[in-house]
């Protein structure tokens, strides 16, 4: 009898053993074949970080574990080894394969222990610091398959230790149920990741053509945002390096403080800030420097201390750039609000994805993946902005420019007025140079070159009109009696008188007078027949004769002999020497004659 006592007695501790604190297990029923442990999942902490199984199974029996109320179960940060007692049974879903997965994929050490009430057991490790291939199936999340055939019950037992934050959402799918569903994920996933990829390669692109800074930021920014979500969803783990487990922790950290540091730059060319906020471009500067460091150091001060900063540093950060964006937006800088509408967005994920976590708001595919929803629309609506700043730039290099080609065409129009000035002014001081020197200096009628150059143009000029010409030669009598008797200052004032009565008869017109040299003078009158010329010139004789100038307080009174020579028909074709030679002899004549006379040519 004491046998079987003592068996009955053992089977019985077994059981209390076995049996869970939770008196209901997770029970499986045909017609639903995913579920969400909630109320049947039970945690125990123990502080010790060496716990072990024999300590769970004690602190089981003494009925230490409680109902995991919070869904999805989360932590925090937490030290010692978080325990999870979960009974399934079976009540008469056909399928028998199923499999236990935790939907997190930063936890460190996992240990499963399945047991049933028949001695068998079965064990696993995983972890994203143990190896990959340590997962049931290929799959970024941990995964740990079960055995549950129609009527059976299993135990199951969680060890979870991880420097990253204890969250535990641990659901239960049949094979066929989990490809169902992940199948979604995946799709939404790879849509996320697409986008991602398209915009990278859109505006580094963009980038080649255009050389904005911004850009640069903007496609650090993308690209480290992805690779830092692709850490927290597990598929860099999956996919990039499954071998080495202790690069996911690293490489998250990086990650995450190279996104910010992008961000952070990116706001600060984008908004212009140097030259818009200088104040607050320089705390972003300085910001940046932190991150920079804090970045870099990431990996080796402790995943807990960086990932905690990090996450501190993602508040401060979105309430700079924001605060940033809005006093841009005051300011009137147009592209602030597509930089605005984006981050309305991107918080509104972050939002979701923290009422998620801390199970304000139910997890499904929308609010689960709210952070891709909003980054996604986030880096479209950046990109936007983007190309919106680009083309503003264009307009106003543009507006510049035509500005300056405005200002330079008046620069061209003043200066080319001014040389017109410049020139005309010019021309009349030359024409007046020129005039001057064909004028005589003393006398101010022509002088002897003007003679020489307008001469024969004359005479060319009454050949063509078939019309005379004649030329008085005329010269002072005994002027070198005048100069010695009164002085060559008196002699100058009678050139000057004989001048002005020899102008004051010359027609306006063709006709002109010129200072042949000396005491000489030459009248031209070209129309004037020989007497015509011999009245006018008989009137200058006789009016001369009749000067009386004042040779300092005595009359000078002078008289002028005159040689005249009239052309007309073919004699004009000899020219003007003829014309010059026949008046020099008729002078000669008249002075051989007795002077103070006309005499004629023949
Ligand atoms: P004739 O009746 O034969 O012409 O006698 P003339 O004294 O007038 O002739 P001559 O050729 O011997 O003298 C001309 C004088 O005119 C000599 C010269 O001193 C004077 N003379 C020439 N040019 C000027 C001048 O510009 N100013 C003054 N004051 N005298 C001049
Ligand atoms: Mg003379
Ligand atoms: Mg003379």
């Amino acid at each position: 009898m004491r046998k079987p006592l003592l068996l009955l007695l053992m089977i019985i501790a077994a059981l209390t053993v076995w049996a869970p604190a939770s008196a209901a297990p997770l029970t499986l029923q045909a017609g639903q074949s995913h579920y969400q442990p909630v109320g049947a999942l039970h945690y125990w902490v123990d502080p010790n970080p060496s716990s072990t199984e024999q300590d769970a199974d004690a602190a089981l029996r003494e009925g230490k574990f409680r109902v995991a109320e919070r869904w999805p179960p989360t932590y925090g940060f937490a030290d010692g080894v978080y325990w999870f007692a979960l009974d399934l049974r079976n009540l008469d879903h056909p399928d028998q394969n199923w499999l236990y997965v935790i939907e997190y994929a930063l936890l460190d050490h996992i240990e499963l222990l399945v047991r049933d009430d028949d001695g068998r057991e079965m064990r696993y490790r995983s972890g994203d610091r143990e190896p990959y291939s340590a997962r049931s199936v290929d799959h970024r999340h941990f995964n740990f398959a079960l055995q549950l055939p129609r009527g059976r019950v299993v135990h199951t037992l969680l060890r979870i230790q991880t420097e990253s934050s204890v969250q535990v959402p641990v659901a239960i799918y049949s094979d066929h149920a989990f490809l169902e569903t992940h199948q979604r994920s995946q799709l939404g996933l790879g849509v996320f990741y697409g986008i991602l990829i398209g915009l990278l390669l859109y505006n580094l692109l963009l980038f080649l053509s255009v050389r904005d800074r911004s850009y640069t930021y903007y496609i650090g920014y993308v690209a480290t945002f992805g690779l830092g979500q692709a850490c927290l969803n597990g598929l860099s783990y999956q996919l990039l390096w499954p071998n080495w487990p202790v690069w996911d922790d690293a490489v998250l950290l990086l990650a995450i403080g190279s996104s910010l540091l992008c961000m952070l730059l990116f706001t600060h060319s984008f908004l212009e800030m140097p030259r818009r906020q200088p104040q607050l471009a320089r705390a972003f500067r300085a910001g940046a420097w932190l991150l920079a460091g804090l970045t870099v150091l990431s990996p080796f001060i402790g995943y807990r201390h960086a990932i905690l900063m990090e996450t501190a540093s993602v508040f401060l950060l979105a309430l700079m750039v924001v605060y940033a964006g809005i006093r841009a937006r005051l300011a009137g800088y147009r592209p602030a609000y597509y930089f605005l509408l984006a981050w309305s967005f991107m918080l509104v994920g972050i939002v979701v994805y923290a009422s998620v976590s801390f199970g304000l708001l139910p997890k499904n595919f929308a609010t689960e993946y709210g952070i891709q929803f909003g980054a996604s629309i986030e880096m479209i609506l950046l990109s936007l902005g983007l190309a919106y700043r680009f083309k503003l730039l264009r307009e106003q290099n543009l507006q510049l420019h035509l500005e300056a080609t405005e200002r330079l065409e008046v620069r061209v129009a003043e200066r080319t007025s001014e040389l017109n000035r410049a020139m005309g002014e010019l021309r009349t001081a030359n024409r007046r140079l020129h005039e001057f020197s064909l004028r005589d200096g003393l006398t101010g009628v022509h002088n002897r070159r003007y003679l020489d150059e307008t001469l024969a143009h004359a005479v060319a000029q009454a050949r063509e009109r078939t019309a005379p010409i004649a030329l008085l030669m005329l010269d002072i009598d005994h002027f070198k009696r005048i100069n010695d008797t009164h002085g060559h200052l008196a002699g100058d004032d009678c050139l000057r008188a004989v001048a002005d009565v020899l102008r004051r008869h010359v027609r306006e017109g063709d006709d002109f007078v010129a200072r042949y040299g000396g005491e000489e003078f030459v009248v031209l009158l070209p129309g004037a027949a020989r007497e015509d010329a011999a009245r006018r010139a008989e009137i200058l004789r006789s009016e001369i004769a009749a000067l009386r100038i004042d040779g300092h307080g005595e009359p000078i009174s002078l008289t002028i002999s005159i040689g005249l020579a009239a052309i007309s028909g073919e004699d004009l074709h000899s020219g003007p020497d003829k014309l010059i030679r026949a008046a020099d002899a008729a002078l000669y004549k008249a002075k051989r004659d007795g002077r103070n006379r006309l005499v004629c040519a023949d």
